[in-house]
């Protein structure tokens, strides 16, 4: 069932040249958990913020379930939305305690009713034990923890969260993500959130929203947008990959480094871009139609070697583009050594050159 309906929406900033959002249109059901990526400054703050109603889109419209929240007519104001809020930087109340921090989203209701059901959403998000403290007795998973506590307490049909994990350090941070959105799933919470982290996104995603410059690029699951980005640009934004110019020849591409079998169908000779990423070669152990080169530099990741490789006969990288593999981390290859490769089977994405 369709909770949440964006329909066309753009933002122009007053004294802004372009739309900071440009007509974007998508839809959130009912218990997902949708995610907005790009990079800095497509829009993915505007339109969480339009969303929340502190921004009123320039054109389009807004719709929860059967109640327009905004269009060229209508206006409902935030605290009128019943959405809840997560920051990066917790936003808890200093001065107050972590039960009255929770039970400040819930001043509708009778003072023991508040009570209660902040000391429930506490002990949802495993925190009962620290009603008492105050925010900076807590750390910074802990405040987090809470601001989830007070978003949820007050039972926000939708949950915006903008970069919730920015401000965590990277050893801490998995665990405060999968504890809060364990709480998010179990209560079956809509969720909207903007995160730069792909890894992240991709972990608490069941939709990927992909902005550039203000335009929704791509929709999908985070694995639709993996494997079958529907340009090189959506194919690099969610992971490394190599992009080769390729040439149509009988059976598949002529590329840089040599011959890629594919059965795209080909009317004459016409250039492509193909995309592979790092992890989908194979090695051979000879070819005559192949992928060929020369290994220039061997980097260890630890749960990889990434290799990268230069066309036969090329001196030094001359601002040649490398292949790059990712290849077993205890592999022994080292530089200067030859290579031969294919793709896997199904990894090769094939774009027009103008996409
Ligand atoms: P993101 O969250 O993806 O980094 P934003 O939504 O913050 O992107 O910004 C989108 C664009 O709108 C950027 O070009 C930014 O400079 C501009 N912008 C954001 N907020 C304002 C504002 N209050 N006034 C004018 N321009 C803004
Ligand atoms: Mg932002």
């Amino acid at each position: 069932m369709t909770l949440l309906s964006i329909e066309q929406c753009s933002k122009r900033y007053p004294q802004a040249g372009t739309l900071a959002v440009n007509r974007v249109s998508f839809r959130v059901k009912q218990g997902e958990s949708a995610v907005l990526v790009g990079e800095s400054g497509s829009g993915k703050t505007t339109l969480l913020r339009m969303i929340a109603g502190f921004e009123v889109p320039t054109e389009g419209s807004i719709q929860m379930r059967e109640r327009i929240l905004v269009n060229d007519q209508t206006f409902v104001t935030p605290e009128k939305r019943n959405m809840g809020m997560l920051f990066q930087d917790y936003a808890l109340f200093p001065h107050l305690s972590v039960l009255d921090n929770v039970m400040f989203g819930l001043h509708a209701l009778p003072a023991k009713e508040r009570v209660e059901v902040a000391t429930a959403t506490l002990e949802q998000v495993q925190l009962a034990d620290y009603s008492d403290r105050h925010p900076h007795q807590l750390s910074g998973g802990q405040q987090q923890r809470v601001a989830l506590a007070r978003a949820l307490a007050p039972q926000p049909d939708l949950l915006l969260l903008d970069e919730p994990f920015s401000n965590l350090d990277n050893l801490v941070k998995a665990e405060v993500r999968d504890a809060i959105f364990d709480v998010i799933r179990e209560m079956g919470i809509s969720t909207v959130s903007v995160m730069h982290d792909m890894d992240d996104a991709m972990l608490v995603g069941d939709r990927l929203l992909l902005l550039q410059e203000g335009r929704l690029l791509q929709a999908g699951t985070p694995r639709d947008l993996y494997e079958l980005p529907t340009n090189p640009y959506v194919a690099r934004f969610m992971g490394a990959t190599n992009l080769l110019e390729g040439r149509t020849v009988e059976g598949g591409f002529d590329t840089p480094f040599g011959f890629i079998r594919h059965l795209h169908g080909s009317r004459g000779e016409e250039e492509f871009v193909l995309s592979v990423r790092p992890e989908h070669w194979e090695l051979l152990s000879e070819g005559k139609k192949a992928v060929s080169g020369v290994v220039h530099h061997v980097g260890f990741v630890g749960r990889y070697c990434e290799v990268s490789l230069l066309p036969e006969g090329t001196k030094g990288a001359n601002g040649m583009e490398p292949l790059r593999l990712a290849l077993e981390a205890e592999s022994e290859i080292k530089p200067g050594d030859r290579l031969f490769l294919r793709p896997k089977a199904g990894c090769i994405r094939v774009f027009d050159t103008d996409a």
